[in-house]
């Protein structure tokens, strides 16, 4: 009789797209000696390249429920991996600390109320005398930001994390599939996924990690899952102006919502919007710089040297991500709104312990 291990090496996965909830179910199911097979036919265009790559994860103000328990889980998982990715990429990292701030009296009180019940070393108040705020303030020619800084907040280079899994990936010979699902069935214990151009992929599981189409693959009589598309534009800008220097900054923070990423002496990134849409609208620059009621002069002249958008799923009564065991050995992990990035470890490691309880 084989081992129950032999089993589940033995075990093939369809993982349905490849933005960095399907690659991080690869990377986490290839370490448990699984097969994989990744589809997707768009490698590149997806809301995954588009993200700025924050790791909210400490600042989140609801410290209970399954949102913080997600974030709670990944908090704890990122070192981990950043350590073990960086045998792929040495360079890989995550810049800390992150910075929230609000011109808003209201919120700033929420945010000393949060620092001052949770105790947590890591989060303080930015104090109006603190350089942070100083130079913000100067910058930004306000005197009214206010904020708390989170040393164990930060951000990843978002691009650089989905290369640096490609490259593990590929050396551990995970097969990728350029291809588009159209249909998923089973048949005699095993999944059939149909690809436009009628290959089927036998599969002993199938992940569903394709955002908004997940739901056209699915039984939509048994499970009632919807989801809406929420577009979200970045953009960078070239500052030309003497006065400012950017790099006086700090690496990341977030005004009133919107998150700023200074990347040299006068260039910007700038993100993102909501937008209940699939289509960007037209005034990218006035909806990412109204966050202030009064825009510094070097902004207002600033110009767009590039911008970009990406389209992800919001599920609609229910909270965000939708992770469920729908069928034996179909699983759905999508519905990423927000925080795919930050999310994206808890939420593989989730789908993974479905796994070994289905297949033991
Ligand atoms: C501008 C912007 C900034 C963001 N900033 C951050 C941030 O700072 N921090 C953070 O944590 N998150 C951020 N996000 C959110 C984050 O990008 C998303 O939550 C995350 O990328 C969702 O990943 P995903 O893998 O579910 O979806 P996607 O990356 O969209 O991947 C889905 C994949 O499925 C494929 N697919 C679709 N249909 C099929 C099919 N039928 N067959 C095969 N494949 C299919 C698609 O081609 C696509 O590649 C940001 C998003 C945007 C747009």
């Amino acid at each position: 009789m084989k081992s129950l291990k032999e089993n589940f090496q033995k075990a093939h996965i369809v993982i349905i797209g490849s933005g960095i909830i399907g690659k991080f179910n690869a990377l986490e199911l290839s370490e448990l000696g699984f097969q994989i097979t990744i589809i997707d036919p768009n490698l590149l265009q997806n809301s995954s390249n588009a993200a700025l790559g924050l790791l909210m994860g400490n600042m989140y103000q609801k410290r209970r429920g399954r949102s913080w328990d997600l974030r709670k889980q990944s908090i704890e998982l990122w070192p981990q991996w950043i350590t073990f990715l960086q045998k792929f990429n040495y360079e890989l990292n995550i810049e800390k600390p992150l910075i929230q701030l609000t011109t808003n009296e209201e919120k700033f009180k929420k945010l000393e109320e949060f620092i001052c019940k949770n105790n947590d070393p890591n989060l303080r108040i930015l104090e109006r005398d603190s350089i942070f705020i100083k130079n913000i303030n100067k910058a930004f020619q306000t005197k009214n930001i206010k904020g708390m800084i989170s040393f164990n907040d930060g951000r990843i280079n978002a691009l650089s994390l989905l290369e640096t899994l490609d490259k593990y990936l590929k050396h551990k010979k995970v097969n990728f599939l350029r291809g588009e699902i159209i249909k998923i069935r089973k048949s005699n214990n095993q999944w059939i996924s149909t690809t436009r151009n009628n290959e089927n992929i036998k599969s002993e599981m199938v992940i569903l990690c394709n955002s908004l189409n997940a739901i056209d693959l699915i039984d939509n009589l048994s499970h009632n899952i919807k989801l809406k598309p929420v577009l979200g534009q970045a953009m960078e800008i070239d500052i030309n102006d003497t006065e400012i220097d950017l790099l006086s900054l700090p690496k990341q923070f977030n005004i009133n919502g919107k998150n700023i990423i200074p990347k040299s002496k006068n260039k910007l990134i700038i993100g993102s919007t909501d937008e209940y849409n699939t289509i960007p609208e037209e005034n990218t620059f006035e909806k990412l710089t109204n966050f202030l009621d009064k825009k510094p002069n070097w902004l207002m002249k600033g110009k767009i040297s590039k911008k970009w958008f990406g389209i992800r799923s919001r599920p609609v009564g229910e909270p965000s991500p939708i992770m469920k065991n729908l069928e034996d050995g179909q699983i759905i992990c999508t519905g990423f709104y927000k925080n795919g990035i930050l999310l994206a470890p808890a939420c593989s490691k989730w789908v993974a312990n479905e796994i070994k309880n289905y297949l033991y």
